[in-house]
């Protein structure tokens, strides 16, 4: 009998798996496997609060293949050593996966796929993550695109014509023929993803890692909150948006299996979502839109698109330590910066406003270069994501495709006011400040003494005095904008 083994990467689910579907369709018996090699994924190997989301993530998913009659073999090592290794112990005959688009795993897959058809192996490689491969939106001349909206014109319309005509997610298998007997699998903590000093208990509050999960929250989405979503999305305050993104990083759920339930949601409820869920899928196409970038543009996770900012005048690394702590702790002394830096470590999460407010702070405020605020978030975002942690980082520090431009500095004060008008958010991550009023609570320097005593608040103390004069800071920010070698 012929064996497929099934390499699960960011896929980490049976829904709507083409490589599953596809193994399990043109062979009797089925290896699923993972393996562990973050040598392999060049400088961006996951961080601690992604690790933290994989353990419980594989967890899961060695349960669902086991409903399904088999289970996941889990391997650490280099992935074609590994994959060799199996198929010389089991006779398999061929691998499938589902694609990854990051520049150091897409030349890995590259050579391994090379490797395993020398030796005679069938290959089988599918698009389980986006909803088109980055590279099909062109431009008129062929090439990618820089501007958003007219990539997102070309796709969303190759998205509605592909459903129009009844593209579908694909059903879980009913039941998988697994390997017997199974080769060794490593226990899933010899992989020692979980931290030693336990600082997960937030993220453990928060999060249910695996498909059930993320179809949890996308039923959460569907019933509360799509029908408000473009105008409740940008308050930090609600449940407002999906929190979708750890489980579309890690593969739990696929774009594709989100779009048809918000059609399915429009269908049943009728216009009153039409609005909230075209808006969704327009955000699904800011995530397409970020692979389509890292794709043709591999170098951007290191260096800005806009090479105008190849030679930007940043701080010096030494100049700015205590600062770059400062913001990574949530002690910068303003309010809705802290908030947000606090909520990620608490949480592994931010909310996408908040995400751009404490960017902007730091890249134009601060003068920090954005790399340094990518890396934070590397590890300890649990959706930390090398497309999207990328072009959010460019994007918003002005040197990215289709970039808010660079002398556009958010005035965090005003953001907060706009955005948490009432201070709910605020007030859940700083308790130092919860006693202010609303007036005050936003910017408490301006805050008149009196105030302050009222509540036992003594800046300095509590809670720290600004780090930066905001309009100081903001000038220094332009002024290196416009040098002339800049
Ligand atoms: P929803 O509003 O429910 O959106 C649905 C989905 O659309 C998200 O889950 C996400 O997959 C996608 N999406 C939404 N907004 C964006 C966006 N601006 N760019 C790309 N995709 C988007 N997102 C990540 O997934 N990983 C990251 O590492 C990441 N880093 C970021 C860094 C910065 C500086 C900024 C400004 C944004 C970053 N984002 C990142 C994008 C965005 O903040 C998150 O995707 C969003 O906050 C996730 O919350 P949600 O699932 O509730 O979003």
């Amino acid at each position: 009998m012929s064996i497929a083994i099934v390499w699960f990467r960011r896929d980490l689910r049976v829904t709507d798996h083409p490589a599953l579907q596809a193994a399990a369709e043109r062979h009797p018996q089925i290896l699923p496997v993972y393996i562990h090699a973050p040598d392999e994924e060049g400088a961006w190997a996951d961080g601690g609060a992604s690790r933290w989301w994989l353990h419980h993530s594989l967890a899961a998913l060695d349960r669902a293949l086991r409903q399904l009659g088999t289970g996941l073999l889990i391997r650490r090592g280099a992935s074609l050593d590994t994959l060799q290794a199996l198929i010389r112990a089991t006779g398999a005959r061929a691998v499938y996966w589902n694609r990854r688009y990051e520049p150091a795993v897409t030349d890995r897959d590259t050579a391994i796929k090379t490797a395993l058809r020398e030796a005679g192996i069938e290959t089988g490689s599918f698009n389980g993550s986006l909803l088109e491969e980055p590279w099909q939106a062109q431009t008129r001349n062929g090439g990618p695109f820089k501007v958003f909206t007219p990539f997102w014109r070309q796709s969303e319309a190759r998205l509605r014509a592909a459903l129009a005509q009844g593209r579908l997610a694909l059903p879980p298998p009913r039941r998988l023929q697994g390997v017997a007997p199974l080769p060794r699998s490593e226990p899933l903590a010899a992989l020692a993803l979980l931290p030693k000093i336990r600082w997960d208990t937030g993220i453990a509050e928060r999060w249910t890692p695996g498909e059930n999960g993320a179809t949890a929250l996308l039923e959460r989405f569907c019933e509360q909150a799509v029908g408000a979503y473009r105008e409740r999305r940008d308050h930090p305050g609600e449940a407002a948006t999906s929190r979708l993104s750890p489980h579309l990083h890690f593969g739990e759920i696929s774009p594709l299996q989100i779009v048809q339930r918000l059609e399915r949601a429009k269908a049943e409820v009728g216009a009153g979502l039409a609005a909230g869920a075209d808006h969704y899928v327009r955000e699904l196409g800011w995530r397409e839109f970020s692979f389509h970038l890292l794709y043709h543009f591999p170098q951007s996770p290191e260096a800005p698109l806009n090479p105008r900012f190849a030679e930007f005048p940043w701080r010096a690394a030494g100049d700015y330590a205590g600062d770059l702590r400062a913001w990574q702790c949530g002690r910068t002394g303003i309010p809705i910066v802290d908030a947000g830096m606090r909520e990620l470590w608490h949480s592994g999460w931010m909310h996408n406003r908040v995400r751009m407010i404490v960017a902007s702070f730091l890249t134009k405020n601060l003068l920090i270069p954005w790399q340094e605020g990518a890396r934070w978030f590397w590890d300890t975002l649990v959706d930390a994501d090398l497309a999207n942690n990328t072009q959010g980082w460019q994007w918003t520090a002005g040197c990215g495709a289709d970039a808010a431009p660079y002398f556009r500095v958010f005035n965090p004060i005003l953001q907060s006011r706009k955005f948490d008008a009432d201070g709910a958010y605020l007030r859940r991550w700083l308790p130092e400040l919860a006693g202010l009023p609303d007036t005050h609570v936003h910017a408490p320097w301006q805050a008149p003494r009196e105030v302050l005593d009222a509540v036992g608040l003594t800046l300095g103390k509590e809670y720290p005095l600004p780090l930066v004069d905001l309009q100081d800071s903001r000038s220094r920010a332009l002024n290196a904008y416009h040098r002339p070698d800049a």
